[in-house]
Order: C-alpha cells, then sequence, then structure tokens
C-alpha cells in the first residue's frame, strides 16, 4: 500500500471518503514525516496538538455525513496568514510573539471546509525573496540535491517552507502568497504545482501585506487537480477585501480533463531572455510541443514591455511595502525596543526588528516616493505597469493561455545568489509581468535539469481565467509525466 504521505489530495479524499483510513491516521502520518524533516526547517510554528484535535474533529464530522471537501486533509500555512491564537511571524523578528486574535479569510475557509492545520510553514521575511534565505527563522533547506552534490538548495521563495513541505511529503498541500513569482518559483523549484490566481480572487484579509496591489494567495500542491482543489476552498468574494472581486467560483476539477484541442497557446519572444540555460530553452520547447501534440494552435506573440516588467517591479513593490511597513513601529504589534524617547523608540524597534532585505526595500520604497522622486520612479513606474498589462490585453485577443518558463534556472545552493540582490531579483523575471498585470499563472514541473533537479512550465491565463489555465496545466502534467521526487 501506498504511504498515507504519499497520496494526492485527490487520492486521500477519496480514501477517507471509503474510511480506508481516517483522518487522525492521516495527521498522525504527516506529524512523523514532520518530525523527520526538521533539518529543512520548513515549520516556524509546528501546531501538532491542533491538527490531531483539528483530525478528531473531522472523523466526528465524517461519521455524522458532514464531511466537506476538504475534510481531514492536513496542510501547512504559510506564515503570512494570520491564524487566530497561533504564532503569525511574517518570517520577521519585527512581529515576535504576535498572536492574532483573528484570523485569515483564506485560513478560514479552508478550515470551513475540513482541513486539518499543521503548522506554520516558513519563509522570506514580510514575503521579500526568492530563496528563503531572509527568514529570520533561518533558510528552508530544499529537500532536493543535486545528484553527487550534497550541497543544501534552496527551495525557492518566499513560499519556500510550504514548497519544501509540499515536495517533502509532509504536507499534502500548502497555502502560498506570489507578489512576483513566490508560489511560482518555489513550485518549479520544488518539483511541484503552484498557482498564483488573478488578483482579487482570493481574499487578502488577515494577510499580511507585502504589496498590496500585487499580493495574491494561493496554493502549492503535488498535482494540477489537488492545486484545483484547493483553489476552490480557498477562492471567493469577501466583503472585508475591497479588491476581492464577486465573480462566483467556478468548479476548477470540472473542466481540468477538457485537454488542449483548438485551445490557441502564445509563446512571447520576449521571454528568450540571454543567458538562459539550454536546457530551460529545450524544455519549454518540449512544453510547445506536449501542447500541439494535444491539438492545441502554437502563435508566436509579443509583449513587447516584458523587460520594463522587473524594475518596475522593483520599484512598485517596495513603495508599496515602505507604506505597508510603517505600521511595525513597536506600539501595536510584536517587538519593541525601549528607547529614550518615543522616536528612538521606533528606531530601535524598527532597527532591531527588520532584516537586512527589508530595510533595503523599505529604503527604496521611501526613497521612489519621496517629493522630487515621485514622478521620475513611482509614477513613471506605474504607467510602465499600465504598458505590461496593455501587452497581455492585446495579447489574449489572439491567444488562451501563455506559455513561459517559470525560472530562468533551477535552485542554486543556499549563499550562492543571497550577497547578489540583483542575481537574486533576475530570478523573477518569468513571473513578474503576470503579477503586474494581475493575471493567473500555474508553474507545472515538467522535467529535470542536467543534475537532476525540477524545472517547471509556466501558463499565465486571463482574468479570472483559472479553468483554462488548469485544463491546460493538466495537459502538460499529463505529456510531462514528472515522477521525479526528493531524496531526503
Ligand atoms: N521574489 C520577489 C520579491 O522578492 C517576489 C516575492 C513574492 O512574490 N512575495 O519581491
Amino acid at each position: 500500500m501506498t504511504a498515507l504521505t504519499d497520496l494526492t489530495l485527490a487520492a486521500a479524499r477519496e480514501g477517507l471518503a471509503a474510511k480506508r483510513f481516517s483522518a487522525r491516521e492521516l495527521a498522525e502520518a504527516h506529524l512523523t514525516a514532520m518530525e523527520r524533516a526538521r533539518a529543512l526547517n520548513a515549520f516556524i510554528t509546528e501546531t501538532p496538538e491542533r491538527a490531531l484535535a483539528d483530525a478528531a474533529a473531522s472523523d466526528a464530522r465524517r461519521s455524522r455525513g458532514e464531511a466537506g471537501p476538504l475534510d481531514g486533509i492536513p496542510i501547512a500555512v504559510k506564515d503570512l496568514f494570520c491564524t487566530a491564537g497561533v504564532a503569525t511571524t511574517a518570517g520577521s523578528h519585527i512581529l515576535h510573539g504576535f498572536r492574532p486574535t483573528y484570523e485569515s479569510t483564506v485560513t478560514a475557509k479552508l478550515w470551513q471546509a475540513g482541513a486539518v492545520m499543521l503548522g506554520k510553514a516558513n519563509l522570506d521575511e514580510f514575503a521579500m525573496g526568492s530563496s528563503n534565505e531572509t527568514s529570520h527563522h533561518g533558510p528552508v533547506v530544499s529537500p532536493w540535491r543535486r545528484r553527487g552534490d550534497n550541497r543544501p538548495l534552496v527551495p525557492g521563495g518566499s513560499s519556500g517552507g510550504s514548497a519544501a513541505a509540499v515536495a517533502a511529503r509532509i504536507a499534502m498541500g500548502a497555502t502560498g502568497t506570489d507578489t512576483g513569482g513566490s508560489i511560482r518559483q518555489p513550485a518549479a523549484f520544488s518539483g511541484i504545482v503552484g498557482l498564483k490566481p488573478t488578483y482579487g480572487r482570493c481574499s487578502r484579509w488577515g494577510i499580511v501585506a507585502f504589496a498590496s496591489s500585487l499580493d495574491q494567495a494561493g496554493p502549492l500542491a503535488r498535482s494540477v487537480r489537488d492545486a484545483a482543489i484547493l483553489l476552490g476552498a480557498m477562492a471567493g468574494h469577501d466583503p472585508k477585501d475591497s479588491t476581492s472581486v464577486a465573480t462566483p467560483v467556478p468548479d476548477y476539477e470540472q473542466t481540468l480533463q477538457a485537454g488542449v484541442k483548438g485551445l490557441r497557446v502564445g509563446i512571447p519572444r520576449e521571454y528568450r531572455v540571454d543567458g538562459m540555460p539550454v536546457e530551460v530553452e529545450a524544455l519549454w520547447q518540449r512544453g510547445i510541443e506536449w501542447l500541439r501534440a494535444g491539438g492545441a494552435a502554437i502563435e508566436e506573440i509579443s509583449l513587447p514591455h516584458t523587460r520594463y516588467a522587473l524594475p518596475t517591479y522593483y520599484i512598485v513593490a517596495p513603495a508599496e511595502a515602505s507604506s505597508n511597513l510603517a505600521r511595525y513601529d513597536g506600539v501595536r504589534y510584536g517587538l519593541r525596543v525601549p528607547g529614550g524617547s518615543v522616536d528612538a523608540m521606533y528606531a530601535n524597534t524598527r532597527g532591531a526588528g527588520f532584516g537586512r532585505e527589508v530595510r533595503r526595500r523599505i529604503l527604496i520604497g521611501t526613497y521612489v516616493l519621496s517629493a522630487g522622486y515621485y514622478d521620475a520612479y513611482y509614477r513613471k513606474a506605474q504607467r510602465v505597469r499600465a504598458l505590461v498589462r496593455r501587452d497581455f490585453d492585446q495579447a489574449f485577443a489572439r491567444v488562451d493561455v501563455v506559455l513561459t518558463p517559470t525560472a530562468p534556472s533551477a535552485a542554486f545552493a543556499i549563499g550562492e545568489k543571497s550577497g547578489d540582490p540583483i542575481a537574486m531579483y533576475l530570478n523573477d523575471v518569468f513571473t513578474v509581468p503576470a503579477s503586474l498585470a494581475g493575471l493567473p499563472g500555474i508553474s507545472v514541473p515538467a522535467g529535470l535539469d542536467a543534475h537532476g533537479l525540477p524545472l517547471g512550465l509556466q501558463l499565465i491565463g486571463r482574468p479570472f481565467d483559472e479553468p483554462t489555465v488548469l485544463q491546460a496545466a493538466t495537459a502538460l502534467e499529463t505529456a510531462a509525466g514528472f515522477t521525479a521526487r526528493p531524496e531526503v
């Protein structure tokens, strides 16, 4: 029999319904896996008692015939989602001791659907990063290794703990957030599926804010179907978030197998960037052939402002972050470092509470918003953002989805890029444009590089057209037949 931790979420759902095992057994199997994999540092807070209590409640609901769509499914929650009564750190020292008295809408919906909470997953501090090395709680170690090389690798970021936990079979699925790629890129690095929904599809209420016009919650899972199931529970309008949209949530599972016959797939020529490894290029080509073989019409398209997306993002995101992070002042939340005056207390608290990358973003954000530079940087970036969005609007008049690589490389070693912020930011070249445009994007594990590390392909869709994105993703997943798994 397959180990309970190896099941997909969909298979576990069936097994639970058929009473082949209980939610309690499923939770226990995952808690054991979690203990064994502590070296990955995937969790900031483990909640085993909560998991067992959730599982017992789930078994009781099932025996009364009241099981919900995710009943008994053990999941990890990125520690950026506020969870009532459970420490929430955002990977930062400044939230030291913070226990929210409220629950984020997305996690509340997951618990309502019956999911079981395993713990709070590690992340880059305030979700700023692409490698999960900026967490105050230490880096997350990927369960993957290069063949014949034992150096620890990054899981990607910022949802690195979520990705590592799902890849290492500690959690069946996890929540992540994606501002410029933080669900899709760690999914690609970790050999799993990651879906960033359309901006407004999931409520941001109760998620610690990084860049409010970009932040979006979404699932990480081991199959496209599992991601679709999780999204179905997470999505929906929320009166508490004015940017969440009131379009009905479709049944994402229903159209998964519809195939790609007649689907028009755009291949943006501007994504052929200099210095892209040949194997990423080759995988992209294979993805094109897979979809063509499935009956899709492949069309080269142009997204002319692609090269400006990354610099634009690194103005808009820090600007919003500098404003959002002003609330951490030693008065309202978490850490307080006393000083001789109120100003000194603010400065001491923020100096001690924020790490280097967060401080860098606050400085950049404050600079681009300051009088004299606002027009030159921030306003200009807003205009370029509109052009990036328009590129996609024009492309989607001709095609139904866009296919690209998810990231320009496979996972790198811990420490390899952490001294060079620009090299780190370049990880996001392929994910940031869809973020700026607010579009749904998914990463599907599609192959291995020469060292045996996973590579992902990304599909981007029209606003709220997650069904088509998931449908094309299923076709890619089937054609790729990715079965590799980490050894650790
Ligand atoms: N890596 C990007 C950044 O550092 C994206 C992070 C994210 O999506 N949260 O900003």
